[in-house]
């Protein structure tokens, strides 16, 4: 059985799905923003309930998905523990075990490119990030990077592995898919018969460009990707523009417009959150997933079109402004004029990863109720 891999051709990334056939768990690594639609159309075709999205580190050249993925298909996210990510749902240690189904991906932890860097081993696939790469490995110039530990990691914790351990790099330039260990034992040109000092010395030298989205991707990606190139509302009375629906707008105006009568307040939270977390008096419940397992609500299609009266426009309600966005769309292709609210209900996470206090509806003080 071999892991599904995906590749994303702006930053040269490859995310990898594994899963368990009899039970349809599965468990993505490393997924990339821009790729969003794709992987979630992925997990629809092949029928598989994302469990859990995790990360090798802390990446420098890419945004992660996994919170918007954890928002859309209700897995949980996880990290490594020395990477700062603090969003996420579970710390990883070495030697920790994540369960999908039957199958076990254990934690290993390997230092170097970052401080908190980890591979994944599933069967005899190993998933290395950026610790090791097919024919090189990975930088270790910034964020904590350090090349003796990356040797180490390498040569002591990787390559011990059986010869006919299946290698699958976090990036390729060149189009290659994987390896194995036995191969970058004896091929691999900073690692294969060089010593630490060796190695230690030409990553010293490299000389590499700084990532081209650095400065951004990091201050999202301790946030799980959350936030990531969203705007915030700001409390604009203004429509901003959106992609396949009619704009994104503040709760507050979402609020003014559903008061006036011009639109109806559509929630597209599940019934478990609203009943939780709390509710707005007089919106339409209506759940573009629901839990447990965030199954597509089949009624959403004719629900939606009962509750908009011709004329009036749909703003659509949902946690933080990720699902609702979804929602907009497919309410654009049944033919309405609808909006997405930004920030949703309770907002994005602070550094504690705890929601409710940057923005959202119930955070503004417009109307809810707790029960
Ligand atoms: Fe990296």
């Amino acid at each position: 059985m071999k892991p599904i891999q995906l590749f994303d051709p702006t930053s040269s990334s490859y995310t990898y799905v594994l899963h368990d056939p009899s039970t349809r768990e599965a468990l993505i690594i490393d997924p990339v923003d821009q790729q969003l639609a794709r992987d979630l159309a992925l997990l629809q075709e092949q029928g598989l309930k994302l469990l859990w999205t995790v990360e090798t580190h802390m990446h420098a050249d890419h945004i992660t998905s996994a919170g918007q993925l954890a928002e859309h298909t209700g897995a949980q996210t996880a990290a490594p523990q020395g990477c700062g990510i603090a969003t996420a749902a579970r710390q990883l240690e070495d030697g920790d075990v994540l369960q999908v189904g039957g199958e076990k991906i254990t934690v290993l932890h390997t230092p170097g490119h970052t401080a908190g860097s980890v591979s994944y081993l599933w069967r005899n696939h190993l998933f290395t990030g950026d610790t090791l790469l097919i024919g090189g490995c990975g930088r270790t110039d910034f964020q904590s990077g350090n090349a003796a530990a990356l040797y180490q990691s390498i040569t002591q914790r990787l390559l011990t592995l059986p010869d006919d351990t299946l290698v699958w790099p976090g990036h390729d330039y060149q189009g290659r898919t994987h390896s194995t260990v036995g191969a970058e034992k004896a091929g691999n040109p900073r690692i294969a018969g060089r010593t630490q000092a060796d190695f230690v010395r030409t990553m010293a030298q490299l000389d590499l460009p700084r990532p081209a989205r650095m400065d951004e991707a990091l201050p999202a990606n301790q946030n799980s990707g959350i936030g990531a190139g969203r705007r915030d509302a700001g409390g604009s009375l203004q429509v901003q523009p959106a992609d396949g629906y009619a704009g994104d707008v503040s709760p507050q105006l979402a609020c003014r417009w559903w008061q006036d009568g011009q639109a109806v307040l559509i929630d597209v939270r599940t019934d478990a959150e609203r009943e939780w977390v709390g509710f707005v008096p007089g919106a339409v419940a209506l759940a573009w997933k629901q839990w447990p397992g965030m199954a597509m609500n089949l009624r959403f299609d004719a629900d939606l079109q009962a509750a908009v009266p011709p004329g009036n426009k749909a703003v659509m309600l949902c946690r933080s402004g990720v699902r609702s966005v979804a929602a907009a769309r497919r309410a654009t292709e049944l033919g309405l004029e609808a909006y997405n609210i930004l920030e949703g209900f309770e907002g994005d996470p602070d550094a504690e990863a705890h929601r409710g206090a940057r923005g959202g509806w119930r955070f503004l003080g417009l109307p809810w109720r707790q029960k």
